[in-house]
Protein backbone atom coordinates (compact mmCIF):
# COMPACT_ATOMS: atom_id res chain seq x y z
CA UNK A 1 0.00 0.00 0.00
CA UNK A 2 2.67 2.39 1.09
CA UNK A 3 4.75 1.24 -2.17
CA UNK A 4 1.58 2.13 -4.45
CA UNK A 5 1.33 5.52 -2.68
CA UNK A 6 4.82 6.58 -3.20
CA UNK A 7 4.43 5.59 -6.79
CA UNK A 8 1.33 7.39 -7.40
CA UNK A 9 2.88 10.41 -6.02
CA UNK A 10 6.31 10.04 -7.70
CA UNK A 11 3.82 9.81 -11.08
CA UNK A 12 2.13 13.27 -10.13
CA UNK A 13 5.17 15.08 -9.79
CA UNK A 14 6.43 13.48 -12.80
CA UNK A 15 3.29 14.95 -14.57
CA UNK A 16 3.61 18.09 -12.83
CA UNK A 17 7.27 19.34 -13.47
CA UNK A 18 5.89 17.80 -17.21
CA UNK A 19 2.83 20.12 -17.32
CA UNK A 20 5.50 23.44 -15.73
CA UNK A 21 8.30 22.88 -18.25
CA UNK A 22 5.35 22.84 -21.34
CA UNK A 23 3.47 25.69 -20.10
CA UNK A 24 7.20 27.86 -19.83
CA UNK A 25 9.26 26.76 -22.34
CA UNK A 26 6.73 25.38 -24.71
CA UNK A 27 7.24 26.78 -28.30
CA UNK A 28 4.71 24.99 -30.16
CA UNK A 29 2.08 27.31 -31.61
CA UNK A 30 -1.10 27.15 -33.07
CA UNK A 31 -3.00 28.96 -35.55
CA UNK A 32 -4.17 31.48 -33.05
CA UNK A 33 -1.64 31.95 -31.34
CA UNK A 34 2.10 34.13 -31.60
CA UNK A 35 5.16 35.11 -29.64
CA UNK A 36 5.87 38.42 -28.16
CA UNK A 37 9.58 38.32 -26.83
CA UNK A 38 8.77 35.70 -23.67
CA UNK A 39 4.95 35.51 -24.10
CA UNK A 40 2.74 34.22 -26.24
CA UNK A 41 -0.57 35.98 -27.21
CA UNK A 42 -4.04 34.71 -28.81
CA UNK A 43 -3.92 36.84 -32.09
CA UNK A 44 -7.52 35.89 -32.90
CA UNK A 45 -8.96 37.58 -29.99
CA UNK A 46 -6.00 40.73 -30.48
CA UNK A 47 -7.37 40.98 -33.84
CA UNK A 48 -10.83 41.77 -32.73
CA UNK A 49 -9.69 44.30 -30.58
CA UNK A 50 -7.18 45.68 -32.30
CA UNK A 51 -7.67 45.23 -35.84
CA UNK A 52 -11.70 45.86 -36.14
CA UNK A 53 -12.36 45.36 -40.35
CA UNK A 54 -9.02 44.31 -40.97
CA UNK A 55 -7.60 40.64 -40.12
CA UNK A 56 -4.61 40.45 -41.96
CA UNK A 57 -2.92 40.32 -38.79
CA UNK A 58 -4.09 36.49 -38.73
CA UNK A 59 -1.43 35.64 -41.37
CA UNK A 60 1.20 36.17 -38.48
CA UNK A 61 0.18 32.94 -36.91
CA UNK A 62 2.41 30.46 -35.30
CA UNK A 63 5.40 32.91 -35.68
CA UNK A 64 7.61 34.77 -33.13
CA UNK A 65 6.51 38.48 -34.19
CA UNK A 66 8.17 40.66 -31.44
CA UNK A 67 10.17 42.39 -34.26
CA UNK A 68 7.35 43.26 -36.47
CA UNK A 69 5.44 43.96 -33.05
CA UNK A 70 8.01 46.32 -31.50
CA UNK A 71 9.25 48.05 -34.99
CA UNK A 72 5.82 48.92 -35.77
CA UNK A 73 4.51 50.25 -32.65
CA UNK A 74 7.67 52.43 -32.10
CA UNK A 75 4.79 54.55 -29.65
CA UNK A 76 4.57 51.69 -26.89
CA UNK A 77 7.33 51.52 -24.71
CA UNK A 78 7.87 47.49 -22.97
CA UNK A 79 5.70 48.30 -19.89
CA UNK A 80 2.83 49.82 -22.46
CA UNK A 81 3.09 46.74 -24.35
CA UNK A 82 2.65 44.28 -21.36
CA UNK A 83 -0.38 46.44 -20.19
CA UNK A 84 -2.30 45.99 -23.87
CA UNK A 85 -0.98 42.61 -24.22
CA UNK A 86 -2.31 41.00 -21.40
CA UNK A 87 -5.34 40.31 -22.07
CA UNK A 88 -4.84 38.27 -24.31
CA UNK A 89 -1.78 36.50 -22.88
CA UNK A 90 -2.09 32.52 -22.93
CA UNK A 91 1.39 31.33 -21.47
CA UNK A 92 5.11 32.00 -20.88
CA UNK A 93 7.35 31.04 -23.24
CA UNK A 94 11.53 31.14 -23.59
CA UNK A 95 12.51 33.88 -25.29
CA UNK A 96 14.63 33.70 -28.41
CA UNK A 97 15.42 36.54 -30.05
CA UNK A 98 17.57 39.26 -28.00
CA UNK A 99 17.35 42.13 -30.07
CA UNK A 100 17.23 45.31 -28.11
CA UNK A 101 14.61 48.04 -28.77
CA UNK A 102 15.71 50.60 -25.80
CA UNK A 103 18.75 51.26 -25.78
CA UNK A 104 19.47 55.36 -24.81
CA UNK A 105 19.54 55.80 -28.99
CA UNK A 106 16.82 53.57 -29.48
CA UNK A 107 14.92 55.96 -26.80
CA UNK A 108 15.96 59.60 -27.79
CA UNK A 109 14.77 58.45 -31.08
CA UNK A 110 11.95 57.58 -30.40
CA UNK A 111 10.42 60.22 -27.86
CA UNK A 112 12.10 62.85 -30.60
CA UNK A 113 9.80 61.38 -33.40
CA UNK A 114 6.94 60.84 -31.42
CA UNK A 115 7.03 64.93 -30.34
CA UNK A 116 7.75 65.71 -34.39
CA UNK A 117 5.47 63.78 -35.77
CA UNK A 118 2.00 63.25 -33.83
CA UNK A 119 0.13 62.53 -36.26
CA UNK A 120 1.97 59.39 -38.13
CA UNK A 121 -0.63 58.15 -40.72
CA UNK A 122 -1.61 59.92 -44.34
CA UNK A 123 -2.28 63.65 -44.40
CA UNK A 124 -4.55 65.17 -47.40
CA UNK A 125 -1.36 65.60 -49.73
CA UNK A 126 -0.79 61.93 -49.36
CA UNK A 127 -4.49 61.36 -50.84
CA UNK A 128 -3.84 63.80 -53.38
CA UNK A 129 -0.65 62.32 -54.59
CA UNK A 130 -2.61 58.67 -54.56
CA UNK A 131 -5.52 60.02 -56.12
CA UNK A 132 -3.43 61.74 -59.12
CA UNK A 133 -1.54 58.37 -60.01
CA UNK A 134 -4.51 56.04 -59.88
CA UNK A 135 -5.57 58.49 -62.32
CA UNK A 136 -2.96 57.91 -64.38
CA UNK A 137 -3.24 54.32 -64.08
CA UNK A 138 -6.79 54.05 -64.94
CA UNK A 139 -6.20 56.25 -67.88
CA UNK A 140 -3.31 54.48 -69.90
CA UNK A 141 -5.37 50.86 -68.39
CA UNK A 142 -8.02 52.44 -70.56
CA UNK A 143 -6.10 53.67 -73.58
CA UNK A 144 -3.75 50.53 -73.72
CA UNK A 145 -6.93 48.57 -74.67
CA UNK A 146 -9.05 50.66 -76.97
CA UNK A 147 -6.13 52.99 -78.46
CA UNK A 148 -2.37 50.89 -77.55
CA UNK A 149 0.98 52.44 -78.27
CA UNK A 150 4.50 52.26 -77.28
CA UNK A 151 4.17 55.84 -75.61
CA UNK A 152 0.92 54.73 -73.54
CA UNK A 153 2.68 51.51 -72.73
CA UNK A 154 5.24 53.52 -71.37
CA UNK A 155 3.11 55.16 -69.31
CA UNK A 156 1.27 52.31 -68.02
CA UNK A 157 4.21 50.89 -66.69
CA UNK A 158 5.22 54.14 -65.13
CA UNK A 159 1.79 54.21 -63.63
CA UNK A 160 1.92 50.74 -61.92
CA UNK A 161 5.75 51.51 -61.03
CA UNK A 162 4.07 54.35 -59.25
CA UNK A 163 0.48 52.32 -57.65
CA UNK A 164 3.18 49.58 -55.76
CA UNK A 165 5.47 52.23 -54.51
CA UNK A 166 2.99 55.35 -53.29
CA UNK A 167 0.13 53.39 -52.46
CA UNK A 168 0.86 49.65 -51.93
CA UNK A 169 3.22 49.91 -49.87
CA UNK A 170 2.24 52.26 -47.49
CA UNK A 171 -1.15 50.32 -47.50
CA UNK A 172 0.85 47.34 -46.42
CA UNK A 173 2.53 48.89 -43.85
CA UNK A 174 -0.98 50.11 -41.99
CA UNK A 175 0.32 53.79 -42.56
CA UNK A 176 -1.97 55.14 -44.26
CA UNK A 177 -5.17 55.38 -41.11
CA UNK A 178 -5.44 54.21 -37.86
CA UNK A 179 -8.17 52.26 -39.53
CA UNK A 180 -7.36 48.48 -40.65
CA UNK A 181 -10.47 48.58 -42.92
CA UNK A 182 -8.92 51.54 -44.79
CA UNK A 183 -5.36 50.47 -44.73
CA UNK A 184 -6.30 46.70 -46.06
CA UNK A 185 -9.13 48.53 -48.54
CA UNK A 186 -5.65 50.58 -50.31
CA UNK A 187 -4.15 47.07 -50.14
CA UNK A 188 -6.22 45.74 -52.05
CA UNK A 189 -6.92 48.09 -54.39
CA UNK A 190 -3.68 49.14 -55.26
CA UNK A 191 -1.86 45.27 -54.96
CA UNK A 192 -3.84 43.08 -57.23
CA UNK A 193 -4.74 45.75 -60.20
CA UNK A 194 -0.71 45.43 -60.47
CA UNK A 195 -0.37 41.65 -61.19
CA UNK A 196 0.57 41.06 -57.66
CA UNK A 197 -0.50 39.04 -54.48
CA UNK A 198 -1.24 41.03 -51.68
CA UNK A 199 -0.37 38.21 -49.14
CA UNK A 200 2.53 36.97 -50.82
CA UNK A 201 3.63 40.66 -50.56
CA UNK A 202 3.04 40.63 -47.07
CA UNK A 203 4.93 37.63 -46.58
CA UNK A 204 7.88 38.57 -48.40
CA UNK A 205 7.92 42.18 -47.82
CA UNK A 206 6.38 43.02 -43.93
CA UNK A 207 7.16 39.19 -42.64
CA UNK A 208 10.78 39.24 -43.66
CA UNK A 209 12.26 41.66 -45.47
CA UNK A 210 11.68 44.44 -42.60
CA UNK A 211 12.65 41.96 -39.68
CA UNK A 212 15.30 40.43 -40.81
CA UNK A 213 16.82 43.49 -43.28
CA UNK A 214 19.68 42.04 -45.26
CA UNK A 215 19.85 38.78 -43.34
CA UNK A 216 21.24 36.11 -45.84
CA UNK A 217 19.29 33.04 -44.65
CA UNK A 218 15.83 35.24 -43.58
CA UNK A 219 14.96 37.78 -46.05
CA UNK A 220 14.40 36.90 -49.28
CA UNK A 221 15.20 40.23 -51.06
CA UNK A 222 18.89 40.05 -51.11
CA UNK A 223 19.01 36.53 -52.57
CA UNK A 224 16.19 37.02 -54.82
CA UNK A 225 18.76 37.33 -58.14
CA UNK A 226 20.52 34.17 -57.50
CA UNK A 227 21.84 32.52 -59.38
CA UNK A 228 22.02 35.20 -61.83
CA UNK A 229 22.90 38.11 -59.31
CA UNK A 230 24.62 37.89 -56.06
CA UNK A 231 23.92 40.44 -54.15
CA UNK A 232 25.41 39.36 -50.51
CA UNK A 233 28.75 38.26 -50.06
CA UNK A 234 27.19 35.05 -48.58
CA UNK A 235 25.74 33.73 -51.87
CA UNK A 236 27.65 31.41 -54.06
CA UNK A 237 29.79 33.00 -56.36
CA UNK A 238 30.45 31.70 -60.05
CA UNK A 239 32.61 33.30 -62.61
CA UNK A 240 30.06 35.36 -64.63
CA UNK A 241 29.19 37.55 -61.65
CA UNK A 242 32.45 39.65 -61.62
CA UNK A 243 30.54 40.71 -64.34
CA UNK A 244 27.15 41.33 -62.90
CA UNK A 245 27.17 45.04 -62.56
CA UNK A 246 26.86 45.19 -66.24
CA UNK A 247 23.67 43.06 -67.07
CA UNK A 248 22.01 43.26 -63.85
CA UNK A 249 19.23 45.78 -65.61
CA UNK A 250 18.74 44.05 -68.16
CA UNK A 251 17.52 40.98 -65.83
CA UNK A 252 15.90 43.10 -63.54
CA UNK A 253 13.25 43.75 -66.52
CA UNK A 254 12.04 40.26 -66.07
CA UNK A 255 11.09 41.03 -62.09
CA UNK A 256 7.18 42.14 -62.75
CA UNK A 257 6.72 38.66 -65.36
CA UNK A 258 8.22 36.48 -63.18
CA UNK A 259 6.09 38.03 -60.40
CA UNK A 260 3.26 37.90 -61.81
CA UNK A 261 3.54 34.53 -63.33
CA UNK A 262 4.55 33.01 -59.68
CA UNK A 263 3.16 30.18 -58.16
CA UNK A 264 1.87 32.95 -55.00
CA UNK A 265 -1.64 31.72 -55.94
CA UNK A 266 -1.12 27.98 -55.34
CA UNK A 267 1.29 27.37 -52.65
CA UNK A 268 0.56 30.59 -50.53
CA UNK A 269 3.93 30.55 -49.41
CA UNK A 270 7.36 31.80 -50.89
CA UNK A 271 9.71 30.24 -48.63
CA UNK A 272 9.42 27.25 -46.38
CA UNK A 273 9.94 29.84 -43.20
CA UNK A 274 6.83 29.99 -42.96
CA UNK A 275 4.02 28.21 -41.73
CA UNK A 276 0.72 28.92 -43.85
CA UNK A 277 -1.93 29.19 -41.40
CA UNK A 278 -5.77 27.88 -41.79
CA UNK A 279 -6.89 31.65 -42.48
CA UNK A 280 -4.26 32.61 -45.16
CA UNK A 281 -4.91 29.07 -46.44
CA UNK A 282 -8.05 30.12 -47.46
CA UNK A 283 -7.70 33.50 -49.25
CA UNK A 284 -5.77 31.19 -52.30
CA UNK A 285 -9.48 31.36 -53.73
CA UNK A 286 -9.01 35.42 -54.38
CA UNK A 287 -6.14 35.29 -55.36
CA UNK A 288 -6.51 33.40 -58.34
CA UNK A 289 -9.77 35.15 -59.04
CA UNK A 290 -7.50 38.28 -58.38
CA UNK A 291 -4.97 37.38 -61.09
CA UNK A 292 -7.23 35.79 -63.29
CA UNK A 293 -9.11 39.12 -63.61
CA UNK A 294 -5.53 40.40 -64.00
CA UNK A 295 -4.50 38.68 -66.81
CA UNK A 296 -7.97 38.65 -68.61
CA UNK A 297 -7.47 42.37 -68.63
CA UNK A 298 -3.83 42.47 -69.91
CA UNK A 299 -3.77 40.01 -71.81
CA UNK A 300 -7.10 38.61 -73.07
CA UNK A 301 -9.53 41.78 -73.85
CA UNK A 302 -6.35 43.62 -75.92
CA UNK A 303 -5.63 40.11 -78.13
CA UNK A 304 -9.50 40.34 -79.05
CA UNK A 305 -9.79 43.69 -80.12
CA UNK A 306 -6.60 44.50 -81.45
CA UNK A 307 -4.98 40.21 -82.58
CA UNK A 308 -1.90 38.71 -80.66
CA UNK A 309 0.60 41.65 -82.01
CA UNK A 310 -0.47 44.12 -78.92
CA UNK A 311 1.12 41.98 -76.74
CA UNK A 312 4.45 43.50 -77.63
CA UNK A 313 2.93 46.79 -76.37
CA UNK A 314 2.18 45.14 -72.93
CA UNK A 315 5.69 43.65 -72.58
CA UNK A 316 7.08 46.81 -72.80
CA UNK A 317 4.81 47.76 -69.97
CA UNK A 318 6.31 44.77 -67.80
CA UNK A 319 9.71 45.82 -68.68
CA UNK A 320 8.88 49.86 -67.77
CA UNK A 321 7.64 48.47 -64.79
CA UNK A 322 10.14 46.30 -64.00
CA UNK A 323 13.07 48.35 -64.61
CA UNK A 324 11.97 51.22 -61.95
CA UNK A 325 10.61 48.79 -59.27
CA UNK A 326 13.51 46.39 -59.26
CA UNK A 327 15.97 49.58 -59.48
CA UNK A 328 14.54 51.14 -56.72
CA UNK A 329 14.35 47.94 -54.71
CA UNK A 330 17.94 46.97 -55.19
CA UNK A 331 20.25 50.39 -54.33
CA UNK A 332 18.72 50.88 -50.58
CA UNK A 333 19.97 47.74 -49.23
CA UNK A 334 23.07 46.89 -52.15
CA UNK A 335 25.46 49.63 -51.80
CA UNK A 336 29.22 50.23 -51.11
CA UNK A 337 29.61 50.63 -47.22
CA UNK A 338 26.38 48.67 -46.35
CA UNK A 339 26.03 46.26 -43.43
CA UNK A 340 24.17 42.79 -43.06
CA UNK A 341 21.68 41.95 -40.47
CA UNK A 342 23.17 39.39 -38.60
CA UNK A 343 26.16 41.75 -37.46
CA UNK A 344 24.15 43.62 -34.81
CA UNK A 345 21.57 43.14 -32.33
CA UNK A 346 20.60 46.67 -31.83
CA UNK A 347 17.18 47.05 -34.16
CA UNK A 348 17.64 50.53 -34.89
CA UNK A 349 21.65 50.45 -35.57
CA UNK A 350 20.94 47.86 -37.62
CA UNK A 351 17.88 49.08 -39.48
CA UNK A 352 20.34 52.28 -40.10
CA UNK A 353 23.58 50.24 -40.97
CA UNK A 354 21.62 47.98 -43.79
CA UNK A 355 20.08 51.28 -45.42
CA UNK A 356 20.43 54.45 -47.31
CA UNK A 357 18.90 57.11 -48.14
CA UNK A 358 19.20 59.69 -51.38
CA UNK A 359 17.35 62.51 -52.75
CA UNK A 360 14.26 64.90 -51.00
CA UNK A 361 11.15 65.89 -51.56
CA UNK A 362 10.77 65.31 -54.86
CA UNK A 363 12.45 61.57 -55.25
CA UNK A 364 9.70 61.09 -52.23
CA UNK A 365 6.85 62.07 -54.38
CA UNK A 366 8.12 59.79 -57.34
CA UNK A 367 9.25 56.64 -55.07
CA UNK A 368 6.36 56.88 -52.13
CA UNK A 369 9.14 57.32 -49.48
CA UNK A 370 11.66 54.38 -50.42
CA UNK A 371 14.50 56.89 -50.91
CA UNK A 372 14.18 57.81 -47.25
CA UNK A 373 14.67 54.19 -46.65
CA UNK A 374 16.15 54.61 -43.69
CA UNK A 375 13.62 56.55 -42.01
CA UNK A 376 10.93 53.97 -43.55
CA UNK A 377 13.08 50.70 -41.84
CA UNK A 378 13.47 52.61 -38.86
CA UNK A 379 9.75 53.49 -38.33
CA UNK A 380 7.55 51.43 -40.97
CA UNK A 381 4.25 52.56 -39.57
CA UNK A 382 4.76 56.37 -40.33
CA UNK A 383 3.20 57.54 -43.78
CA UNK A 384 5.57 58.63 -46.37
CA UNK A 385 3.82 61.78 -46.43
CA UNK A 386 6.09 62.12 -43.02
CA UNK A 387 9.48 61.58 -44.25
CA UNK A 388 11.63 64.87 -44.75
CA UNK A 389 10.17 65.74 -41.83
CA UNK A 390 11.48 62.13 -40.16
CA UNK A 391 14.43 62.37 -42.13
CA UNK A 392 15.58 65.60 -40.86
CA UNK A 393 15.00 64.30 -37.44
CA UNK A 394 16.71 60.77 -37.49
CA UNK A 395 19.86 62.66 -39.19
CA UNK A 396 20.04 65.14 -36.24
CA UNK A 397 19.75 62.13 -33.26
CA UNK A 398 22.54 60.05 -35.36
CA UNK A 399 24.73 63.10 -35.57
CA UNK A 400 24.03 63.54 -31.54
CA UNK A 401 24.74 60.15 -30.99
CA UNK A 402 27.95 59.41 -33.80
CA UNK A 403 26.01 56.97 -35.54
CA UNK A 404 27.01 56.33 -39.61
CA UNK A 405 24.01 57.68 -41.60
CA UNK A 406 24.65 56.43 -45.52
CA UNK A 407 22.90 59.53 -47.62
CA UNK A 408 23.25 60.03 -50.76
CA UNK A 409 22.38 63.60 -52.94
CA UNK A 410 20.82 61.91 -55.69
CA UNK A 411 19.29 58.69 -56.75
CA UNK A 412 22.44 58.31 -59.52
CA UNK A 413 25.02 58.52 -56.60
CA UNK A 414 23.21 55.66 -54.74
CA UNK A 415 23.13 53.91 -58.39
CA UNK A 416 26.74 54.53 -59.13
CA UNK A 417 27.76 53.01 -55.01
CA UNK A 418 25.15 50.22 -55.90
CA UNK A 419 27.37 48.84 -58.85
CA UNK A 420 30.64 49.47 -57.31
CA UNK A 421 28.91 46.84 -54.16
CA UNK A 422 27.94 44.55 -57.27
CA UNK A 423 31.37 44.09 -58.61
CA UNK A 424 32.89 43.70 -54.85
CA UNK A 425 30.23 40.53 -54.20
CA UNK A 426 30.44 39.49 -57.81
CA UNK A 427 34.50 39.36 -57.65
CA UNK A 428 34.34 38.14 -53.90
CA UNK A 429 35.69 41.07 -52.31
CA UNK A 430 33.24 42.37 -50.07
CA UNK A 431 33.67 41.94 -46.92
ZN1 LIG B 1 8.52 48.62 -46.47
Amino acid sequence: MYYNLTVILRLLLIIAIKVTVKMLFDNSLSDDEIIIEDGVYNIADFAQYHHPGGDIIKIFGRMDVTRHYRSIHHTHSKEYHKKVMNRFFVRKVANNDNVNFDTDFARDLKSRVVRGIPYQYANRWWYARATTYVSLWLVCMYTMVVAPSYLVAICYGVAKALMGTNIMHDASHGSISRSWFVNDLFFFLSTYPIGLNQFAWFQQHIMAHHPFTNDYDKDGDIKSGEPYLVTHPSGKIVWYHRFQAYFMEALFSFFTVLKVTSLDIVTMKLTDDFHVVTWLWNKRHLGRFMKTLYLFVNIVLPIYYHGVPVIRFYLLTTIVSSLILATIFIISHCFDGVKHHEQTNDWYRGQIATSSSYGGQIACWLTGGLNFQIEHHLFPRVNSCHYVKLHSIVVEVCRQHNIPYTYFPTIFDNFQSTITYMTKVGTGKYV
